[in-house]
């Protein structure tokens, strides 16, 4: 199975000079085609903003139905004060919910593959050490050896890499 994991603010969007353009309705459908042409079995969403931040997000963004849960630090603030990344108890929690959800909990994590985005360094080290694939989305971004890709921005990702 493969599987995508999506960070949302400076991941999937870019905040600009005060806008909130992100939060309303939009018929592009251009980071949709994108993902759906990578084929994933599953995709998530891992903010540390809220819940309602991330749907109103994929609603922006035409993903919301491809989306099988949005983990929010509300939503996972049973964890607190463990709720948000980079912290290690978040992320255990979201890998056994996602790969519960998935029907994959009990098989070979080799079996699988989960490729995680996001745009802080901080947040692919424990995403690393809990086995998945890191991407970091950053313009200019470091090498690090718990970081497998680096691209400047999600839809260069998406192009780019083969999955
Ligand atoms: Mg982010």
């Amino acid at each position: 199975m493969k599987i995508a994991v999506f960070d949302v603010d400076d991941t999937l969007i870019i905040h600009g000079q005060g806008s909130k353009s992100y939060y309303t309705p939009s018929t592009n459908t251009f980071l949709r085609d994108l993902i759906e042409s990578k084929g994933f079995d599953k995709i998530y969403i891992y903010t540390n903003g809220t819940y309602g931040h991330g749907y109103s997000v994929c609603k922006h963004l035409n993903i919301y139905d491809k989306v099988s849960f949005i983990y929010g630090r509300d939503n996972l603030s049973f964890l607190y004060p463990n709720h948000m990344k980079p912290t290690i108890e978040s992320f255990k929690y979201v890998n056994d919910s996602i790969k519960t959800d998935s029907g994959i909990i009990n098989d070979n994590p080799e079996n699988h593959q989960i490729y995680f985005f996001d745009d802080l360094d901080v947040n692919l080290k424990t995403a690393k050490s809990i086995g998945w694939n890191t991407i970091l989305i950053k313009p200019n971004g470091k090498k690090e050896n718990y970081i497998d890709h680096i691209f400047s921005n999600i839809y260069s990702a998406l192009l780019q890499l083969e999955y």
